[in-house]
């Protein structure tokens, strides 16, 4: 089950130059900045009542996130769900025909569980699937 919107991920060239605005300028606090995708990425946590904005920042020219950067601008990444149970939420998708770029899912620095489902299978949009350890 879908749970809630966790996060909104925000792609930007410089998370530094970025928290001018959403830190300084818009007022939103900023929880910490950790490196994830094994060093690839760094992401700025931005945590707003029940939900949280993500900075991402791509550390490789490689990535899908650079690429996506470089193709596209800064801007709206992709949007995240907590879901209480990933195995059975990706059962579910493929069952439904959906394309996934993590078929398993991966495990982030603060221990919680995440997969991407490709854009091709919804509508455009970048969507990521959260389960909290
Ligand atoms: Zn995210």
């Amino acid at each position: 089950m879908l749970i809630r919107l966790d996060h909104i991920g925000i792609a930007v060239q410089n998370i530094q130059d970025a928290l001018v605005f959403f830190q300084d300028a818009l007022g939103m606090e900023l929880d910490h900045v950790a490196l994830e995708e094994g060093g690839k990425t760094s992401v700025a946590f931005m945590p707003m009542g029940d939900g949280e904005l993500e900075l991402v920042q791509p550390l490789e020219s490689e990535s899908g996130l650079a690429k996506f950067l470089a193709k596209r601008g800064e801007g709206i990444h992709h949007i995240c769900f907590e879901v209480d149970d990933m195995d059975a939420a990706l059962a579910r998708l493929v069952a439904h025909g959906a394309q996934l770029i993590d078929a398993k899912p991966r495990v982030n620095a603060s221990g919680t569980r995440y997969a991407f489902i490709h854009p091709k299978s919804a509508h455009g949009v970048l969507i990521e699937l959260y389960q909290r350890a």
